[in-house]
Formats: C-alpha cells, structure tokens, sequence
C-alpha cells in the first residue's frame, strides 16, 4: 500500500474553485487501494476530430530555461518526448507543430494550445489547464508553475513528460482518474465517468490522469529507459487504464490499443 499525502487541502480547493475550466492538480491523500475501471472521467465537452488531429502549441519563452530555470529546462527537454507519446497512440492525435517567443498570443486565437510560465509557489500544482469549452476545440491553455521543482527525481525526465502529457489530456477532454471512487465526482457539472469497456483496474498511484502527480515512476528505473524519447513504448507513460480511456473517446492505434 503506497504512502498517502495531505486529502483536505484536496478536496477543500476543489470545492471552493467549484470545478473552473481548469483542472486543480494537488497532492492529496489516496485512500484508494485501487481504482475502478469506472474511475475514469471524460468532461463531456466534444472535441473535434479535425482539431485534435491538428494540436498547434505555442510556449512561452521562459519555459525554455535560458535563463537557467531547472524546471523551465526540464520541460524544454520533455515537451518533444511528450509531443511524440501523444501523436503516436492515435490516429485523431497529433501535436503538429510547437512554437516558442517571448509575446503569448491570447490563449484560443492564432494557436490551439498557449502553455506558459507561472510563479504560483512550491505550495500551489506543478500545473494546470483548461479543458475543452465544447465548440469542438482543444482546452487553450496550460500553465507550468516554475516554484515546484521536481527535476531532483531521478526519474525527473519521465516525471516532466507525464506531467506534460496529463495536461494536455485535460486539454483533450479528460478529467481526474479516482474522482468516482474519491468523492471529487460531481456529476451536476461537466464530469461523467468513462463507461468501463475495459477492465483493467488501475494503481491510484500509477494512473496518469489522478489528480496528482505519482512520484512513482512507471518504468520502475531510476533515470529514464534508453528508448524513452523514442515514443514507442506506451508504457513508460501510459497504464492500461489510461490507454483504456483514451481509447474509449479517440481510438487507439496498434500496438496500443492493449488494455
Ligand atoms: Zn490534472
């Protein structure tokens, strides 16, 4: 049973913030032993084939780490890797293109995705984003907390990298994974839970989608597998249950469609 970490500040933020268009990612205590296929959650709001198959990024220079940032380096170095992971699993995903400068366009206008730079303070999420707003669009905005420094994991790469591509799911439509069997399910706002197709249950600390990010690294390596920014292998990011839901909405590509 893995260690657990602090649940009211959880779910006490998540009620207050009465779920805005963005998706909190706190550390909070799993009592979860596991989750049921059925913990998975879509947002309900409709994305577009067309645009979902076309993702174009802008970023925000101070994420490059030019001016030395460790954590604005360390996803400098794992936003290509992650572009890779999520335009190789399905054919309604592709990230095409990722451009950088120093002047944010406003988030929805000349680019799907803006993900920039914030300073919310070691005590605030690693980051967050915006879900899709239902016209058929991706979620507009991501934002990286340059105050919560991670890149002391030994694993820090593959850390970065998930915690890239959980964003950009929520962007995508997806919610927190656990929110039915942890309470934060509130089905009189967007969320509804993945009807569960599969069966595959999920570790809470293993899911890509819980509400928080495992500091327990998937490829159970310390430092990242030689071929991780290769993209090939679903499973350096992706667990079954993960790969079950990204299946259910946009359908998976062999060789992953394994769940
Ligand atoms: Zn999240």
């Amino acid at each position: 049973m893995q260690p657990k970490y602090i649940i009211a500040a959880a779910l006490a933020l998540c009620t207050s913030c009465s779920k805005a268009p963005q998706q909190a990612e706190l550390s909070y205590d799993n009592h979860l032993t596991t989750i049921k296929p059925s913990d998975n959650i879509w947002f309900n709001k409709k994305v577009d084939f067309a645009k979902s198959k076309n993702i174009t990024v802008f970023v925000d220079n101070r994420l490059s780490g030019a001016d030395g940032n460790v954590v604005a380096k360390a996803i400098k170095e794992a936003l290509p890797v992650a572009q890779k992971y999520l335009s190789s699993i399905s054919p309604n995903i592709n990230i095409t293109s990722i451009t950088w400068g120093d002047v944010l366009p406003a988030p929805g206008t000349t680019y799907d995705v803006v993900i920039r730079a914030d300073n919310s303070g070691t005590g605030a999420a690693p980051a967050w984003a915006h879900i899709p707003d239902g016209t058929g669009k991706v979620g507009d905005l991501m934002s990286i907390n340059l105050d919560l420094n991670q890149t002391g994991l030994s694993w820090a790469h593959v850390y970065y990298t998930r915690l890239l591509v959980h964003e950009f799911l929520h962007t995508l439509g997806y919610g927190h994974t656990g929110a039915v069997s942890g309470g934060d399910y509130d089905a009189n706002v967007e969320e509804m839970a993945i009807p569960n197709k599969h069966n595959t249950t999920q570790d809470p600390l293993q899911a890509l989608m819980s509400s928080y990010n495992s500091l327990y690294s998937l490829t159970g390596y310390s430092g990242a597998p030689a071929d991780f920014d290769a993209g090939t292998n679903p499973f350096y990011v992706f667990t079954k249950g993960d790969l079950a839901q990204l299946n259910w909405y946009y359908t998976l590509k062999a060789p992953y469609d394994v769940y």
